[in-house]
C-alpha cells in the first residue's frame, strides 16, 4: 500500500511516499517512493524540495502562501508525468500524520475520525505552536484524498506508558487535574523506531531488555525502556525540559526564571523566547545553535565559549544516561539517534566516559570511524552492554502505523 507521510509544521509541510505492508514490515521491505517538503510557506519563495532515489534533487521556490498551496503542490510533484511517482492521485491509498500532541487522550496511533479530531484540537492548549497545523495539515489532505484513511501518530504517545510517580511534578496535584500539567515527552515516535532496531540488533525481546535511547537533534531527549515501555523521558510539559538543546535551555531552576523575569520585568513572550530561542547551545556560545559550527569552531579556532557548551551538553547528557540506568536497575543498550547522535563521534565519546562502572565499555576506535555510517555498535566486543549509532526513521513508523491502523493490528 502506497502510504503518503505528511508532517506539517507551522511554515512547512514535509512529506514521503513510502510503499508498506504488514508483509513488508514483517521483512523490512518497505520502499521509499519519494520524499521532500515545502519550507518557507508564507515568505515570497518558498523552498520547495523533491526526491526520489537514485535520481537528483528537483527544487522549485514559487511564492506559496499557505498549507493548501504546499500540499497542492506536493501533490502536483508526486502526480508530475516526468518526474512524479505515481500516475493519479488514486494510488495513493492512506495518509498518515504527524501529531504533535496527544495528551492524555491518545496512547496509540489511531485512525482519525471526526471524533478523534474534535479529541487533537482539545489538545491544542497543550501545543499551540504545533498540534494547529497537524491539524490544519489533516483537514487539507482530507479535501485532497477524502475516500482514503487517514492516521495520526502522536509524538506523545509512546510516554503514556510512565508511571505516576515519573510523569507527575511535585506541585500541588490539583494542577494536574485542572491544567494537564504534567510530564508527557515528546520525540516518542523516534524512540520507539530506535527501541525496536535495538530489539532486532540485539535478538532478544524489548520486554526482555532496558534500553536507553537518546535522540539528538535541534531538539533532544532521552528515555528509558524497560519492558518494552517507556518508563521516563527527559522532556517535560513541554519539549522545553532535560537535556541542553540547539537554542533551548532543558533543566533550571524555575526560580532562576522568576528571578530573571522580577528583575528584567519580562513579559511571558519574552521569558518564553528567552527559554526556547537564546538558550541551549546557542545561549552558552554566544556563536551558534548547530554542533557541526561549534565543534569546528572548539577545535580548529580554540573557541572556548564553543566548547563550553560541548561539555556541557554531554555532560548533561551523561547525567541522564546514569539517572535511567538508576531507574531500571541497570542497563544492557545504550543507542544515539538525530542529527547530533548520528555524527558527532564528539558528544557521544563524552557523553560515555567513564560508564564502564554500569557495564557500558566505550570503543574509541568503532565511534571516530568517520567512514561508518547507517547502523553500528560503538562499544567494545567485552562489554557487557551495548551502546549503538541507529539513524532514526519517523516517517516510517508513521507509514507502518497507518498500515496497521489500517488492518486493525493497533
Ligand atoms: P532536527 O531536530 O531539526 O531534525 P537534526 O536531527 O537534523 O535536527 O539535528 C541537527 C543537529 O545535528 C545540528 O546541531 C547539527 O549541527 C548536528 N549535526 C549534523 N551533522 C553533524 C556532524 N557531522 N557533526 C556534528 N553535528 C552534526
Amino acid at each position: 500500500m502506497k502510504v503518503l507521510v505528511l508532517n506539517c509544521g507551522s511554515s512547512s509541510v514535509k512529506f514521503q511516499l513510502i510503499e508498506t505492508s504488514l508483509e513488508a514490515i514483517e521483512k523490512n521491505a518497505d520502499r521509499l517512493l519519494a520524499r521532500g517538503g515545502v519550507e518557507k510557506i508564507g515568505a515570497a519563495a518558498a523552498i520547495v524540495t523533491f526526491e526520489v532515489p537514485g535520481r537528483d534533487i528537483h527544487r522549485e521556490t514559487p511564492e506559496i502562501l499557505e498549507h493548501r498551496e504546499a500540499i497542492a503542490c506536493v501533490v502536483r510533484l508526486l502526480t508530475d508525468s516526468e518526474i512524479g511517482v505515481v500516475k493519479d492521485k488514486g494510488e495513493i491509498e492512506a495518509v498518515g500524520h504527524r501529531v504533535v500532541h496527544g495528551g492524555e487522550k491518545f496512547a496509540t496511533s489511531t485512525i482519525i475520525t471526526d471524533e478523534v479530531a474534535a479529541k487533537i484540537k482539545e489538545c491544542i492548549e497543550l501545543a499551540p505552536l504545533h498540534n494547529p497545523a497537524n491539524i490544519r495539515g489533516y483537514i487539507i489532505s482530507h479535501q485532497f484524498f477524502s475516500d482514503v484513511p487517514h492516521c495520526a501518530v502522536f509524538d506523545t504517545a509512546f510516554h503514556q506508558t510512565m508511571p505516576e510517580h515519573a510523569y507527575l511534578y511535585a506541585i500541588p496535584r490539583v494542577l494536574h487535574r485542572s491544567l494537564g500539567v504534567r510530564r508527557y515527552g515528546f520525540h516518542g515516535t523516534s524512540h520507539r523506531y530506535v527501541a525496536r532496531q535495538v530489539e532486532r540488533i540485539a535478538g532478544r525481546p524489548l520486554a526482555e531488555i532496558r534500553v536507553i535511547t537518546a535522540h539528538l537533534g535541534n531538539g533532544c531527549s532521552i528515555t528509558a525502556i524497560a519492558g518494552g515501555k517507556s518508563v521516563d523521558t527527559s522532556m517535560g510539559f513541554t519539549p522545553l525540559e532535560g537535556l541542553i538543546m540547539g537554542t533551548r535551555s532543558g533543566d533550571i531552576d524555575a526560580a532562576a526564571v522568576l528571578h530573571v523575569i522580577g528583575k528584567q520585568e519580562l513579559r511571558l513572550s519574552e521569558a518564553n523566547a528567552m527559554l526556547n530561542k537564546h538558550s541551549g547551545l546557542l545561549g552558552i556560545s554566544g556563536r551558534s545553535n548547530d554542533m557541526r559550527e561549534l565543534t569546528k569552531a572548539a577545535l580548529e579556532e580554540n573557541d572556548r565559549a564553543a566548547a563550553l557548551a560541548i561539555e556541557m551538553f554531554s555532560y548533561r547528557l551523561r547525567k541522564y544516561i546514569g539517572a535511567y540506568a538508576a531507574a531500571m536497575g541497570g542497563v544492557d543498550h545504550l543507542a544515539f539517534t538525530g542529527g547530533i547522535g548520528e555524527n558527532s563521534a564528539l558528544v557521544r565519546e563524552k557523553a560515555c566516559q567513564g560508564l564502564e562502572f554500569m557495564g557500558l565499555k566505550f570503543d574509541p576506535e568503532r565511534n571516530a570511524d568517520a567512514g561508518a555510517g547507517g547502523e553500528r555498535v560503538i562499544s567494545t566486543d567485552d562489554s557487557p552492554g551495548m551502546i549503538h549509532v541507529i539513524p532514526t526513521n519517523e516517517e516510517l513508523v508513521i507509514a507502518r502505523d497507518t498500515v496497521r491502523c489500517i488492518e486493525g493490528v493497533i
